[in-house]
């Protein structure tokens, strides 16, 4: 949604009113609050009660604009003013703006709790997660102790600790994909020799028998790395310094080490809603626009919503996935999927293993035949 400049200091102004407002409400409270206690204390070192006992009651307290209840009262209203007109002036901004995108909203409820559930997993909100699953009364999330694993590994990243992240890299073998065991040893080799020395650091790299592994087809980058142990710690300005860069290394790993965990589930790396949230903030203002503009023209052209094209940034394309019926694998850009001569889809490795030596193949949906394998491939938008 967009608001002027002009609204957006209104409001800001009216925040800080409600600021300094408080201030002073608190400043008084405090100070009609001393004074009591400090005539409490005055009473019960003279030992004479006779006059607290008028001065505490509430007809007195209240009695004149001078007393101290009245004078709280007093700077609390004047606070309620200032946060009411805050709100007034917010729904004068914000409703005016959002009243053409509220129709035709329906919600399925059980989908949007189910959003939000793997959203605050996502986040580590486990307590406000519990909450939310009590009163909606839905069943606990099979994303549950993934998360959980998850967040803590991501926890330890942060404060640069590697063993849980390798640990968990390891459990996964061959299925760790994009390299991140071999990303997170590298890491750690760099860290020991930062922080335990060169020697230390070799030693990891001869004894691990996980850094050996990976070290398997990637000679030129253990090359550099020992390399730059021959001059550390005047690594910069030189070529091997990207290796000691902590300011870009720790995020790299971290990100590299959510995206892995992330695809290990099958679930997009960065949280659903907050996705949608923002291509929606991205896209409003526009739909907003357009939304004006086509309301003050003629019927026709409101009768027919027409879809438009609006640019919110690459990283908010996301392609369609295709499942192969026959293999049960999601196709990528080494196996996509190709269409046959009927017009059913499967992926290409799919269609290679079904025509084998043949010269043409059944399909596996209907009874058409298709010939060779230079079948054409499909292309997801
Ligand atoms: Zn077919």
């Amino acid at each position: 949604m967009s608001i002027t400049q002009q609204e957006g200091s209104t409001l800001l102004k009216d925040l800080e009113r409600i600021r300094k407002k408080t201030k002073i409400s608190n400043k008084v409270l405090n100070g009609q609050l001393d004074q009591i206690i400090t005539e409490i204390e005055e009473a019960k070192t003279n030992n004479d009660y006779s006059q607290l006992k008028d001065k505490l009651q509430v007809q007195y307290l209240l009695r004149k604009n001078e007393k101290p209840l009245t004078k709280i009262k007093q700077t609390n209203n004047d606070c309620y003013a200032y946060i009411s007109k805050l709100g007034k002036n917010m729904d004068k901004v914000y409703k005016k703006n959002l009243q053409y995108g509220q129709e035709h909203i329906e919600l399925d409820q059980n989908v949007l709790t189910e959003l939000i559930k793997t959203h605050l997993l996502r986040d580590g909100e486990f307590e406000a997660y519990e909450t939310l699953v009590k009163e909606s009364g839905s069943v606990d999330s099979n994303f549950h102790q993934f998360f959980t694993e998850a967040q803590s590994i991501v926890k330890d990243l942060k404060e640069k600790k590697l063993d849980s992240a390798i640990q968990w890299a390891e459990n996964r073998g061959k299925k760790s994909v994009n390299n991140l065991l071999y990303e997170l040893l590298k890491q750690r080799v760099i860290q020991l020799v930062q922080t335990e020395g060169i020697n230390v650091a070799i030693n990891f790299m001869r004894n691990s028998a996980s850094f050996q592994e990976q070290s398997q087809g990637r000679l030129y980058e253990i090359c550099l790395i020992t390399y730059s142990l021959l001059i550390w710690p005047n690594v910069e300005n030189t070529k091997y310094f990207y290796l000691y860069d902590n300011e870009r290394n720790w995020p790299r790993v971290l990100n590299l080490f959510l995206e892995v965990a992330a695809k290990s589930q099958n679930i997009l790396t960065k949280s659903e809603i907050r996705t949608v949230f923002s291509a929606g903030c991205l896209a409003m203002p526009k739909l907003i626009k357009y939304n004006q503009i086509t309301r003050n023209r003629s019927s026709e052209v409101l009768t027919n919503d027409i879809p438009i094209d609006i640019e919110i940034g690459k990283e908010y394309k996301y392609h369609s996935f295709f499942v192969c019926p026959v293999s049960r694998e999601v196709t990528n850009s080494d196996n996509p999927p190709v269409l046959l001569k009927c017009g059913h889809v499967i992926s290409k490795l799919s269609a290679h293993k079904m025509i084998a030596n043949k010269q043409k193949f059944k399909c596996p949906t209907c009874p058409v035949e298709t010939k060779g394998v230079d079948l054409p491939e499909l292309i997801f938008i």
